[in-house]
């Protein structure tokens, strides 16, 4: 048989690195922008037309490029900013794999006016598709314009799964805001079809979150600043009453990159615990300065997740800092700074009766008021915003609000309203009937509750798991036999993507060709189990657009599925006992973190009119 293998062409290497590093038009953004702030721009210009289908132009004051570095840029692996590998571990630049330039120029038209300071005429050059079309000397001032027209012309496939313009034009607001927050330092503008969105004149970062998030955030801003040999933090929390229902103010940085990272963000929410209502995300903008040596921002593509070689202790100087900058501006009253030591959180809640809060409260202040009745049914019904309030688990000692707030709700919208007291609290399980080992029914004040079993055992693991999740990695077992599941390409794809986030949850494996060898897995799961615990995985990670949380929840969920399943339970067992004192001492018992509904109530009247 003949040799059948090839090197693919350079322009075709390119256009697939391109799928890695530009996913949409925002990418080009937020590519073309770390290149200006690299080259050292102190103004830089975003001109963009139909959501930058049609056009994204940056304009810079930046140190420019020789004729040389003109062409050299569109080359892959063309860096000016790492020479060796020790480089790597001391980056301050944005960019430094020399992919971004390559990818963009695979895959639009570009063309790139430049100078130097040293140079009295600058270069122009022309590339489409890779193919370089023009190069020729042109006058233009010192720094860098680049203009990417037709992206996607010769991909097809990506132009197609491109959103409506309002959508990929929020995504480019959304990396436009995590640079300009990340430098106050810097003149930013933003167009958009000819109008000026943003005009961001430099000062300092106070003024630089108000002018991005409107005059009305300077009276909610709570400085932070703490400094230790470990990590510096500065930036501000929004106080606790202006805490929103969507997590669109939540940011963080190291060294003037943007990053996501769900450990530390339950920090924060920690330290809000008990200040403010459920379902709700406080605001924050932290900025974390560290050695450069102690971090690594090569994990991901698209770097927004980074590694911390010390992240436990990041997360312990995180949550004090914050809860003295408000104890300090007099939003939390008293705090008792004993409990921020232990950053652990409860392994289980298992009998748990209803603690005190150790926060004490200030009479006057009732962070519910205002709120309360903006409070709308898809908030408390959503099972992901439960999913995200357990990641931060900072709630997961409801105080009494919580639970009169809780309850207040689920009345407000619920026709029949679900009534939890009891004839007798011990009298809980004795009056208890078991049907078919699936459902359990208990006779209360207003009635019959009924428990769907499985589902309750689905809630008390996935609060488990995640509870575990953020602390430290999920309690995994060694299987005797590896197991070997066959995968597609982008189930491959995926597992890698996230293969960090999947060994916390318990698993080790190795991807080879396309198996998947699966060598340890989380304790909670049988082998019987296994099978369809990774279907659930697979089908439920290969979602391109939600946030590390949100994947975190998925993957929680599908193991809390595969471990509840199939299991009965028998009359007057013990274990029922604590499995529903377990149950009721979840923040969300009502619903499973599938959405499903856990208890029901037949009311008397229901009953009543069965005769
Ligand atoms: P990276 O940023 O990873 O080095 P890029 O492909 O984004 O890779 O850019 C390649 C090189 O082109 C950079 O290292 C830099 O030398 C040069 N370059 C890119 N954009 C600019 C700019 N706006 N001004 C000056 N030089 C630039
Ligand atoms: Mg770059």
């Amino acid at each position: 048989m003949s040799n059948i293998i090839k090197l693919l062409p350079e322009h075709i290497a390119n256009q697939i690195a391109a799928g890695e590093v530009i996913q949409r038009p925002a990418s080009v953004v937020k590519e073309l922008m770390e290149n200006a702030i690299d080259a050292g721009a102190e103004k830089i210009q975003v001109v963009v037309k139909d959501a930058g289908r049609t056009l994204i132009q940056l304009i810079d004051n930046g140190k420019g490029m020789s004729e040389q570095d003109a062409l050299l840029c569109f080359e892959r692996h063309a860096t000016s900013k790492v020479q060796t590998a020790d480089d790597l571990f001391a980056l301050r630049t944005k960019g430094f794999r020399g992919e971004a330039l390559a990818s963009i120029a695979a895959i639009a038209h570009v063309t790139l006016r430049t100078r130097t300071s040293e140079s009295e005429t600058g270069t122009h050059v022309t590339i489409e598709g890779s193919k370089l079309i023009l190069k020729e000397e042109c006058v233009v001032p010192v720094g860098t314009s680049f203009e990417i027209k037709n992206l996607f012309f010769n991909v097809p496939a990506r132009r197609n799964f491109l959103k409506s313009d309002n959508v990929e034009f929020n995504h480019i607001v959304d990396e436009f805001e995590r640079i300009v927050l990340a430098h106050p330092e810097l003149h930013f503008s933003l167009k958009h079809n000819d109008q000026e969105l943003y005009q961001l004149h430099t000062g300092v970062l106070r003024k630089r979150i108000v002018d991005v998030l409107g005059k009305s955030a300077n009276d909610k801003l709570v400085p932070v600043d703490e400094t230790t040999d470990i990590v510096r933090i500065t930036g501000y929390v929004g106080k606790p009453e202006f805490a929103k229902r969507s997590r669109g103010e939540q940011f963080f940085f190291v060294n003037d990159r943007f990053f996501k990272d769900i450990y530390f963000n339950s920090a924060v929410n920690k330290a809000f615990d008990g200040m403010i209502q459920q379902k709700m995300f406080p605001s924050y903008f932290l900025y974390l300065e560290i050695d450069p040596n102690k971090i690594d921002v090569n994990v991901h593509p698209t770097k927004t997740e980074i590694k911390f070689e010390e992240d436990r202790s990041i997360y312990s100087i995180l949550l004090s800092s914050i809860r003295q900058a408000l104890g300090k501006f007099n939003i939390a009253p008293t705090l008792d700074f004993d409990r921020e030591t232990s950053f652990d959180l409860p392994l289980s809640m298992k009998n748990q009766p209803a603690v005190e809060p150790v926060i004490s409260y200030d009479p006057e202040y009732n962070p519910f008021q205002s709120t309360v009745n903006r409070q709308s049914s898809s908030a408390v019904r959503s099972d992901n915003s439960s999913a995200l309030r357990a990641e931060g688990f900072g709630n997961s000692q409801p105080t009494p609000e919580d639970w009169q707030q809780f309850y207040k709700i689920e009345e407000e919208e619920q026709a029949e309203p679900v009534q939890l007291e009891f004839e007798e609290e011990e009298e809980r399980i004795k009056g208890s009937k078991i049907l078919k080992g699936k459902f359990m029914f208990t006779p209360c004040k207003s009635g019959i509750m009924m428990i769907h079993l499985e589902r309750a055992v689905e809630r008390i693991i996935y609060d488990e798991l995640m509870s575990d999740f953020i602390s430290r990695p999920i309690a995994s077992q060694k299987l005797l036999f590896p197991f070997t599941r066959d995968c597609t390409n982008a189930e491959l794809r995926e597992w890698t993507n996230h293969a960090q986030l999947i060994n916390r949850l318990g698993f080790e494996s190795i991807v080879q060709g396309n198996e998947v060898h699966i060598h340890a897995v989380p304790a909670i799961l049988n082998e019987e189990q296994l099978h369809e615990c990774l279907n659930m995985l697979l089908a439920n990670i290969s979602f391109k657009e939600i946030d590390k949380g949100e994947i975190a929840h998925e993957l929680i969920r599908s193991i809390a599925v595969s471990s509840s399943k199939n299991r009965t339970f028998i009359d007057q067992d013990e274990a029922l006992q604590g499995l529903i004192d377990q149950l009721f001492s979840s923040t969300e018992h009502v619903y499973s973190p599938s959405g499903k509904r856990i208890l029901n109530t037949l009311t008397l009247e229901e009953i009543a009119s069965k005769f």
